[in-house]
């Protein structure tokens, strides 16, 4: 059974019942726990959720396991990227349906949800089928040593069981990130949402289902992290891979818990992202990609900006007008296209951004505007609303501009030189993404080719090429996937070497 019921942020009439998806049926949990999931936007309680056992996951990876040996192992690359095109399809049909789950879940706005968000899930399983059919096969390498001729025939093999602990800021494209490249490369996979956002990766379980998909090979268990499923299904034995994504800290806890194992492991953690505005820069399209930049989601995107550094000659001219954007966006119904502002994703990560607001005030700052809860009305008035807040005057080690907000929030320091803005950027433990804005052309892939980051956009933000690498420097993870590059990490290469007489 599919997460059903009608609830809706603010006309909440009946929870939705969430079921774990395992061995291609929504089950009975081996446990008795459930947990409530709201709806930050009226904090409604929009879901019940069945809580995932040691004895559910367990089950959840042997059915994985079992399928591995199974038809999906068997069926020719170019079938498997039909089923899997069949599956971008489905989701594209029920476009609504997923993102007025995933709205009831994050509060997100219906423009992005609908036209953004859930289309770029279907198409990972496009793209992705198309890479692996095209990727797997590999060039033949002569070998003559003194020890014979040969030749040797690399090939790619599925890594196994793919555990898939996902966060909750992009539930749908993040799970899917996961699911279509693991999928394309022949593995199985078990895959725990977070505890948040539990309804669009279990409700793929039906589409897999609709699409062919064979039973087992997709599996959804909700729950927890430590102490709990997340924890359960990372400790497992019976799985030979991890991807995550989500905070350092938890990535570090499940490295730890990984390597007695040696599972393999991808990480995709936390930012701390710096965005550099220099004076030649377009200034209006800096003001609003960077506004872009810090303000989507409701800051609540790994890729934003919470460091920004501008030039001197534009600092007061940038920051009133970064002002005026920020003070633009409306909070309200995020079924409603003039709503221009989301939640958080909880009360409870509210409590910990109004903490970062404290320890800024008290560490000096200039509140430029922002810097408490806004005023909303009727069953709006119950969320997890923020202010977008601007802060400037902060030294560059205070906590507020060292350490991840995770909310629509930047602080804005001033530069005199490339050299020293290159330093602030650089000055960060993490190495997620950065941007530079100026219309020096040979500045940008100066400045660019110098800073530490997995990813650096020019004169822009958020252009996300599915087919291109992705991931951190430093702090912000270990390894690379996107394109080709989620392929290493999803296949085992394996060696035939074929001696020639
Ligand atoms: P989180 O680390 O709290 O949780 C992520 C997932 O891990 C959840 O499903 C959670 O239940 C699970 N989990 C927690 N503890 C666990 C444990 N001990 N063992 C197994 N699973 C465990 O992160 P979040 O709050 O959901 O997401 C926000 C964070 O994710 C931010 O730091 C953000 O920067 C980061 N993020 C990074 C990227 C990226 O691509 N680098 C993308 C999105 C979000």
């Amino acid at each position: 059974m599919p997460p059903e019921g009608n609830a809706r942020a603010g006309t909440t009439t009946k929870p939705r019942r969430v079921r774990n998806f395992i061995d291609g049926a929504y089950v009975e949990s081996a446990g008795a726990k459930t947990f409530e999931s709201r709806c930050p936007a009226d904090n409604a309680v929009v879901a019940i959720v069945d809580e995932a056992s040691r004895a559910d996951v367990d089950r959840a990876v042997s059915s994985a396991r079992a399928a591995l040996g199974g038809p999906w192992s068997e069926i020719s690359l170019d079938e498997r990227a039909a089923i899997l095109h069949r599956v971008a399809d489905l989701i594209d049909e029920r476009a609504a349906e997923f993102a007025d789950a995933e709205i009831s879940d994050t509060g997100k706005l219906i423009g992005p949800t609908l036209k953004g968000e859930i289309p770029r899930g279907a198409m990972q399983f496009r793209v992705f089928a198309d890479i692996a059919k095209d990727g797997f096969a590999m060039s033949p390498i002569a070998s003559q040593t003194p020890m014979g001729k040969a030749i040797n025939y690399p090939e790619r093999a599925p890594k196994g069981v793919i555990a898939a602990i996902c966060p909750w800021n992009l539930p749908f494209v993040l799970s899917t990130w996961k699911i279509a490249p693991a999928l394309a490369c022949g593995n199985t996979l078990v895959v725990k949402p977070s505890e948040e956002t539990p309804m669009t990766a279990t409700l793929l379980g039906q589409v897999m289902n609709d699409a062919g998909v064979p039973a087992g090979v997709y599996n959804v268990v909700n729950g927890f992290g430590a102490g709990s499923t997340g924890e359960f299904l990372t400790a497992h034995p019976g799985v030979n891979a991890i991807t995550f994504t989500g905070e350092t800290r938890t990535g570090a806890a499940i490295t730890t818990g990984a390597a007695s194992d040696i599972k393999d492991i991808s990480l995709e953690l936390g930012g701390k992202n710096p965005g550099i505005i220099f004076a030649d820069c377009d200034f209006d399209k800096a003001v609003a990609g960077t506004a872009a930049s810090v303000f989507h989601n409701c800051g609540q995107v790994c890729l934003c900006t919470e460091r920004l550094y501008v030039e001197r000659p534009i600092f007061d001219k940038f920051v009133t007008a970064l002002k005026a954007k920020a003070e633009a966006l409306n909070p309200g119904d995020p079924r409603d296209p003039s709503t221009t502002l989301s939640p958080l994703i909880s009360l409870g990560h509210r409590e910990k951004v109004l903490s970062y607001f404290e320890a800024a005030r008290a560490d000096g700052a200039t509140v430029v505007t922002g810097g408490g809860i806004p005023k909303t009305d009727g069953p709006f008035s119950d969320g997890a609303w923020i202010e977008p807040t601007i802060w400037t005057g902060l030294s560059e080690d205070s906590r507020t501009v060292k350490e991840e907000v995770f909310g629509p929030v930047c602080h804005i320091q001033p530069f005199d030189t490339e050299d020293e803005a290159i330093a602030y950027a650089n000055d960060s433990d993490y190495g997620l993404a950065a941007t530079v804005w100026s219309g020096d052309g040979d500045r940008t892939r100066r400045v660019a080719s110098r800073i530490e980051t997995g990813v650096v956009w020019v004169n822009g933000w958020m252009i996300r090429e599915l087919r291109s690498p992705f991931g951190g420097f430093k702090k912000s993870g270990i390894g690379r996937e996107g394109g080709e590059f989620s392929l290493d990490f999803y296949t085992e290469i394996r060696n035939v070497c074929v001696s020639e007489g």
